[in-house]
C-alpha cells in the first residue's frame, strides 16, 4: 500500500514524463500532492437553463444533442466540429476548434452536460470548447465544484485531478494530524483528512471554506511556532546588561527635538538592552524618518557603557555618508569614530583593526569589510545594520559572531504593512517609525506618458539652470528580454540626454559597472559636479543628495510600488521644493491605478498597503527577498485575522512547551523542523 512518503510514479498514468512535470510544481511525493492546493475552483455544481444564460458567463448546462455533428476542414491545420444542444428552454451552438474526435464521440439524441462560456449575440446562443461529458458519470468534472490547479506544461487539468483523487483515496486516512487537539478545539477547525479532501473536492462552498480555514490556519500556525521557536531561544540566550542611561542628556545636544517615533524606537530598543538578553530589533521607518538619530542615540548608550558599536551599510557611499553624520551627533562627546571599507588602504586597515582589537575605537562604520575573517572587535556590544534588505540574515549573524552576542538593531526604509511585520521579520521585535520630523515638504508626484516628454525636457532644464540635481532611473534591461514595449536602457538614455541638453552634465551610472566605477560617478553627483544622474536603481537606497530635487523614473510600470517609493525618497531630502515624475507609455488600467496610488499619497505604509492590495501577496514579497517560506493555503494579504489567531495560539503553546518536547506535540516539531530544513538560508 502507498504511504505519505511513497513517489508520485506509483500512481496510475503517471510516467517518467508526467512525474518531471510534477517535480516542477514541487510534487515529488503522495504527501506533496494532497498538499499542491488548487489555485481557485469552478463552480459547476448547478445546471442552468439556456435560454437563462447570459452573455460572457461560464455555466454547466444539460441538454440533449440536437443533431449528428459535423466535421469541416477550414484549412490546413483547422477543423472544426459543429451541433447544436437543446433542453426545454432553449437551444445553444457548440463548436470544438481541432478537436475532430469529438464528431465520433458525441451522438444525436443523446444527453451530455457541457461547461463553458456562454456568448449571446441577439437571440442566439453559442459555446466554444466546452467540457462535456456525459450526463450521470460519476466523479466526473461537472455537476460539481471542480478544483483548478497552477500548470507547467506536461500536464493538464485532468491529470492533476485524477492524480489527487487517487492519492487522497491511497492514502488520505494517513494524512497527520499536527494541530494539537486542544488548539483544534478552541479554534473550532475540521479534522485534516476533511480539510484534504474538500480543498480539493468540496461537497459545497462551505465544506470549502471549512477545509480552507483549516489549512490556513494550520500553515500559519506551523509558520508561527517556528518564529515563535528562534524567538523565544534568542530571548532565553543572554546579552550584554547595559546600565540604564538617560538619554535626554544625548537629545540636549541636537539641533532639532527628536520625534514621539524616534524617542520610542530609542526607548524600545534601550529597554531590550537593559533586560540582560540580547537585542534583536528591527527598525522600521519611511524614507527621511530620521532612522539614523536613532542609531546614533543607540550607539551613544553602548558608549556610555563602555561597549564598541559597528555600523554595517550596503554601500561605500552610504557607509560614507553615515560616518559624516554620525561624526556630527557624536564626535562632540569625544566618541572616536572609524572607518573600514573595502577602498580603504592596506595601512589604513591594519591600524583600524588593530584600533578595533585593543577597543581604541568607539564606532566602527563600514560595508561588508566589517565581518571580513580577519576583523577582531574587543568590546563589541552592538551591531547596527541600515537597509537590510541588502544584507541576507546570513551576513548578519556572520558579524553577530564576532562579539559576545552583540545586541542587533536592523534598520530597514521597506514600509510593510503593519500585520505582516511580524511574520516577515517574525525572528526579530519590531519598531516602527510611523512619523516623519516636522515640515517636511511633500513631494509632489505626476504619472505622464511620452507626449510629456518636451515639457519634462523643459523642466529638466528650468530646475538645473536654478542649480539644482536632477535624477532619472532606468529599469535594468535583462539580455534577450523579449518586450511588448520598448525599454530605456539607462546608458541608452544618458545618450539621449546629454545630446537634448548639451548644456548639461549628464552622467550613467548602472549595475554592470564595477563598484570602484559607481562610486566615482556617485561622489561626482554628490558634489554636485553633473547635473543629471541616469541610472539604473543601484540608487534606490539611501543616497542623500540634497541638492537633487527632481526624480524622473523611466518605464515606471516596470517598478515596484515600494520600489518606486523608495525612489521618489532620494529627493526632498532638502530645502528645494521636490517632484518626481513617473514616465510611462503603457495604458493599462492597472498600471495606471497603482501610478495613482503614488501621486496621492506620500505615506510609505499606505503605500505598501496598497500595493499589497493590488498586487496579491504573491507578487508583493517576490519583488523582496523575504525569506519568507512560500504558503500554499494562506494568503497572507487577506487571511491577516487567521494570522493574527495562529500567532496568538502559537505564542501560548510556546509558553507552555518552548522545545515543542511533548509526545503531543511530536507531528507539529516535526513540521517545524521541516519548515526549517526547506528555509535554512531564510532561517540562519
Ligand atoms: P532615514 O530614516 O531615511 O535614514 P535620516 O536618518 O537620513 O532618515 O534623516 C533624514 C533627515 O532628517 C536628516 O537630515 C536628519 O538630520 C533629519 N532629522 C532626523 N530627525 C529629525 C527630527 N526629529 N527633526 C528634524 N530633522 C530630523
Ligand atoms: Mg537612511
Amino acid at each position: 500500500m502507498a504511504q505519505l512518503e511513497t513517489e508520485i510514479r506509483y500512481l496510475k498514468g503517471i510516467g517518467e514524463k508526467k512525474a518531471q512535470a510534477f517535480h516542477k510544481l514541487g510534487v515529488f511525493t503522495l504527501y506533496d500532492l494532497v498538499s499542491f492546493f488548487p489555485r481557485r475552483y469552478e463552480d459547476r455544481s448547478v445546471y442552468r437553463s439556456i435560454a437563462l444564460t447570459q452573455n460572457g458567463e461560464s455555466v454547466c448546462i444539460r441538454a440533449l444533442v440536437a443533431d449528428t455533428p459535423r466535421l469541416s476542414r477550414i484549412r490546413r491545420g483547422l477543423d472544426l466540429v459543429r451541433f447544436r444542444a437543446v433542453d426545454e428552454s432553449g437551444m445553444v451552438e457548440i463548436t470544438y476548434f481541432n478537436q475532430s474526435y469529438r464528431k465520433d464521440n458525441i451522438h444525436k439524441g443523446e444527453s451530455y452536460v457541457f461547461y463553458g462560456k456562454i456568448e449571446v449575440s441577439g437571440s442566439r446562443r453559442s459555446m466554444v470548447n466546452p467540457v462535456c461529458e456525459r450526463e450521470g458519470v460519476q466523479g466526473g468534472v461537472t455537476g460539481r465544484i471542480v478544483p483548478v490547479y497552477r500548470l507547467v506544461s506536461g500536464l493538464t487539468q485532468n491529470n492533476v485531478i485524477q492524480s489527487v483523487r487517487q492519492g487522497l483515496n491511497e492514502c488520505g486516512e494517513q494524512i497527520p494530524e499536527i494541530l494539537p487537539e486542544p488548539v483544534r478545539r478552541q479554534e473550532q477547525l475540521c479534522p485534516a483528512r476533511y480539510a484534504y479532501e474538500n480543498v480539493h473536492f468540496p461537497a459545497d462552498f462551505n465544506a470549502l471554506e471549512i477545509a480552507r480555514r483549516r489549512l490556513v490556519f494550520e500553515e500559519l500556525f506551523v509558520l508561527s511556532c517556528a518564529l515563535g521557536k528562534i524567538r523565544g531561544e534568542r530571548v532565553r540566550e543572554q546579552g550584554i546588561q547595559l546600565r540604564e542611561v538617560e538619554v535626554q542628556e544625548f537629545y540636549d545636544t541636537l539641533p532639532f527635538s527628536p520625534t514621539g517615533a524616534q524617542r520610542r524606537a530609542v526607548e524600545e530598543a534601550l529597554h531590550d538592552m537593559d533586560s540582560g538578553s540580547v537585542m534583536n530589533r528591527l527598525v522600521q521607518g519611511d524614507v527621511g524618518s530620521g532612522k539614523t538619530l536613532v542609531a546614533a542615540a543607540l550607539i551613544w548608550a553602548a558608549w556610555k557603557n563602555g561597549l564598541c558599536s559597528a555600523f554595517m551599510a550596503p554601500t561605500e557611499i552610504l557607509a560614507q555618508q553615515h560616518t559624516a553624520t554620525l561624526n556630527g551627533f557624536l564626535a562632540p562627546f569625544g566618541i572616536r569614530i572609524g572607518k573600514l571599507t573595502g577602498s580603504s588602504t592596506a595601512k589604513e586597515k591594519r591600524e583600524i583593526k588593530a584600533a578595533l582589537k585593543s577597543g581604541e575605537l568607539d564606532l566602527i562604520i563600514g560595508t561588508h569589510a566589517l565581518f571580513s575573517e580577519d576583523v577582531e572587535y574587543g568590546n563589541l556590544g552592538l551591531v547596527i545594520t541600515d537597509e537590510q534588505h541588502r544584507f541576507g540574515v546570513g551576513q548578519r549573524s556572520a558579524l553577530i559572531g564576532k562579539g559576545q552576542r552583540p545586541h542587533v538593531l536592523v534598520m530597514s526604509a521597506t514600509p510593510i504593512p503593519r500585520t505582516l511585520a511580524l511574520i516577515l521579520y517574525g525572528d526579530l521585535d519590531v519598531s516602527i517609525i510611523d512619523e516623519l520630523p516636522p515640515g517636511r515638504q511633500k513631494v509632489d508626484t505626476f504619472a505622464v506618458n511620452e507626449s510629456y516628454r518636451d515639457r519634462l525636457n523643459g523642466f529638466i532644464r528650468k530646475l538645473a539652470s536654478e542649480g539644482r540635481q536632477i535624477f532619472v532611473v532606468c529599469p535594468m534591461v535583462e539580455e534577450n528580454e523579449d518586450l511588448p514595449i520598448p525599454l530605456k536602457s539607462a546608458e541608452e538614455h544618458a545618450r539621449e540626454l546629454s545630446e537634448a541638453f548639451p548644456e548639461l552634465r549628464v552622467a550613467c551610472v548602472h549595475g554592470r559597472m564595477k563598484a570602484k566605477e559607481k562610486d566615482a560617478v556617485m561622489s561626482a553627483f554628490l558634489s554636485g559636479e553633473t547635473d543629471v544622474l541616469v541610472s539604473t536603481t543601484v540608487i534606490e537606497v539611501g543616497v542623500d543628495v540634497p541638492n537633487a530635487a527632481l526624480m524622473v523614473v523611466e518605464n515606471a510600470e516596470r517598478f515596484g510600488l515600494s520600489q518606486l517609493h523608495q525612489l521618489r525618497g532620494r529627493v526632498g531630502r532638502g530645502s528645494h521644493k521636490s517632484w518626481c515624475i513617473l514616465v510611462s507609455d503603457s495604458d493599462g488600467e492597472d498600471v495606471r491605478a497603482r501610478l495613482d496610488i503614488l501621486c496621492r499619497t506620500n505615506d510609505g505604509f499606505k503605500v505598501a498597503e496598497e500595493d499589497l492590495r493590488l498586487r496579491g501577496p504573491g507578487d508583493f514579497f517576490g519583488s523582496r527577498q523575504s525569506g519568507l517560506p512560500e504558503m500554499h493555503a494562506a494568503d497572507l494579504g487577506a487571511d491577516t485575522q487567521v494570522l493574527q489567531r495562529a500567532q496568538q495560539a502559537a505564542l501560548s503553546l510556546l509558553a507552555a512547551d518552548p522545545e515543542l518536547e511533548t509526545p503531543e506535540h511530536r507531528l507539529l516539531r516535526d513540521h517545524v523542523d521541516r519548515l526549517f530544513r526547506a528555509n535554512a538560508d531564510s532561517f540562519n
